[in-house]
């Protein structure tokens, strides 16, 4: 078993008296992938480097299975890291660097022989393994270092950005290597990255993090399709989820304000009556926005054609509303469907699409 428990948890640095990590609760299951993804300075590295040993905990508890671990080093938390500087041992060779978690718990030759063989293979380093870490690339360098965290199966396999040197092709690649691995192993990975297709790619769950602060824990299908706030909704999904300023008429009913009166859409499910008439933000992805040459009967806004943005297989339309606001708004429409510039179009929002926020928040 290897169940993680982060209760609480505070990072604070006294140098500069930098909050880095605030009152974070998480869990990450047995043999689960868990990808923590934030923009630069979320406090990522912190909560990763509190969960190897290598960084003290201010206040709140981390448990292993069950257990805390808060006052034991790395050895004794039995992890194993990777993190984007590699922190190699210069002196010995790429085959020795593999080779020291194994023989650090008294491992011996034939045994050693084997994993460091197998994962060299599994990471393409076979043809480095003679040589010393000095003497390569910064992307083969990081593929030691994952390779020294990955040889063993140890409690957690911790990796902060272990891709972030190596180029794009490399970066695939090793991508679906590093998944399989875990499969098979069956290990439990928690796993830093600022790049949402990478972390998309890989984990089981997402956990986003911003300015210190959970801010949504999930699925990345829970994630994409009921982001908990605003940040989520923009930082997840590309083109980013539109944001179109409306106000609460009803429970079931909200309506965009236009210079001649409005646009009322129905949605699914109840809103508290407590917003009746409050100013609300309507989220809507690029992706579920369905584009009219005419006026629909309900839950449709005009708006005018202005950008387009030919992707091959799919188009990205921006189109600025006919809501007080000028808001603009992107549509994603099959490539074969052509538009010009200047067109009126009118955008429908399906019931089941439309989120609500108000103010930060999700509320429908
Ligand atoms: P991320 O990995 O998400 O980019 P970090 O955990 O590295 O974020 O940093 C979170 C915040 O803590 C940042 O404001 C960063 O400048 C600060 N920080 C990180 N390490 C230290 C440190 N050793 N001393 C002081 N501040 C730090
Ligand atoms: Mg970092």
């Amino acid at each position: 078993m290897s169940r993680i428990d982060v209760n609480h948890v505070w990072k604070i640095y006294p140098r500069g008296n930098v909050v880095a990590v605030q009152d974070l609760t998480f869990t990450c299951h047995d043999k689960e992938f868990l990808a923590i993804l934030g923009p630069s300075g979320g406090g990522k590295s912190s909560t990763l480097r509190m969960l190897a040993g290598l960084e003290d905990i201010t206040r709140g508890e981390i448990l292993f299975d069950g257990k805390v671990v808060n006052h034991l080093g790395p050895a004794e938390r039995n992890v194993a890291l990777a993190f984007e500087s590699y922190a190699l041992y210069y002196r010995l060779n790429v085959y020795e660097n593999i080779a020291f978690p194994l023989r650090a718990r008294g491992m011996k030759g034939p045994e050693v022989d084997k994993r460091v063989k197998f994962i060299a293979e599994l990471l393409e380093l076979t043809p480095y393994l003679k040589k010393y870490p000095g003497s390569l690339a910064g992307g083969v360098q990081q593929r030691v270092s994952l390779a020294r965290a990955l040889v063993r199966k140890p409690n957690v396999t911790l990796l902060d950005e272990p891709l972030s040197h190596m180029d794009q092709r490399v970066r695939h690649e090793l991508r679906a290597r590093i998944r399989h691995l875990h499969d098979e192993l069956g290990l439990t990975t928690i796993y830093v990255t600022h790049d949402q297709a990478e972390a998309i790619a890989l984990c089981d769950r997402l956990l986003i993090i911003n300015e210190g602060k959970l801010q949504q824990i999930g699925t990345v299908e829970e994630v994409w399709n009921r982001p908990a706030n605003k940040f989520v909704a923009y930082f997840i999904g590309e083109p980013t989820m539109n944001f179109i300023p409306a106000v609460v008429e009803g429970e079931r009913t909200v309506a965009i304000l236009t210079d001649e009166g409005k646009r009322v859409f129905t949605l699914e499910g109840n809103l508290d009556s407590k917003y009746v008439g409050v100013e609300v933000t309507l989220g809507v992805r690029p992706q579920h926005v369905e584009v009219f040459r005419e006026r629909q009967k309900e839950n449709t806004v005009a708006g005018v054609v202005k950008v387009i943005e030919f992707q091959g297989d799919k188009t990205v339309l921006t189109v600025r509303l006919e809501d007080s606001m000028q808001t603009d708004a992107k549509a994603v429409v099959p490539a074969r469907e052509r538009y010009t510039e200047g067109d009126t179009v009118w955008l429908y929002f399906a019931p089941a699409v439309i989120r609500v926020f108000e103010g930060e928040n999700l509320i429908l």
